[in-house]
């Protein structure tokens, strides 16, 4: 089993970045964002999440945590999962810590994608043209900064204490991305062999 965290501003890449290696290597990608979103379309806690996600802000850790173990428990089986926007936040790491531990599962490595903030708010407002995302606004995308800063930034340090941290330039373009991930997967898979 293979079990990675996508991590990085938004707009850094993770979302593509994660489809596309999910997708070779036959690993589960679950995206906090896309389950929010789905929740909203069709869920009945939609209209309080939606309230969080037009603001910029995080639902609230204990949420996004149940709806996150309830989907790795459900692939469980599969060949490992890549996290893409969970956790966020230091007591949502802090969970899915404890969560792999009780499951007997190990976090291979945090692939932290590196862009800078200019280029990342560019790719957003591109993206907002067709990607119909209430959040992908200037206003919106301010504090979506700001709660990463705040908030999610601070998961680098823990990380790094793990010895976990695996740095991505994320700036060149998608395929070249892509291609350095994989190098490093094949890296952190060596010893496992
Ligand atoms: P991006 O990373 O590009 O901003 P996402 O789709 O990952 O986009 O997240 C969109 C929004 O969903 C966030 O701004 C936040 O409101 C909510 N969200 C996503 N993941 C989490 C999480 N782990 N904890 C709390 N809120 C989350």
């Amino acid at each position: 089993m293979l079990n990675l965290i996508f991590f990085g501003t938004p707009g850094a890449g993770k979302g593509t970045q994660a489809e596309i290696i999910a997708a070779e290597r036959s690993l589960f990608h679950l995206s906090s964002g896309s389950i929010l979103r789905q929740e909203i379309e069709s869920g009945e806690l939609g209209p309080e999440i939606k309230h969080y996600l037009d603001s910029g802000t995080l639902v609230p850790d204990s949420l996004i945590t149940t709806m996150m173990e309830n989907a790795i428990t459900k692939n469980i089986s599969g060949n490992g999962f890549i996290f893409d926007g969970y956790p966020r936040s230091i007591s949502q790491a802090e969970a899915l810590y404890k969560f792999f531990e009780n499951n007997n599962l190990h976090l291979n490595a945090v692939i932290n994608i590196e862009i800078s903030e200019d280029e990342a708010k560019k790719r957003i407002l591109l993206r907002g043209k067709t990607s119909g995302r209430s959040d992908d606004n200037p206003e919106v995308i301010a504090q979506r900064f700001k709660t990463y800063h705040e908030q999610t930034k601070p998961l680098l340090d823990y990380y790094q204490e793990l010895g976990k941290i695996i740095n991505i330039n994320g700036e060149p373009d998608i395929e070249t991305v892509a291609t350095n991930i994989n190098q490093t997967i094949e890296e952190i898979k060596k010893p496992l062999q």
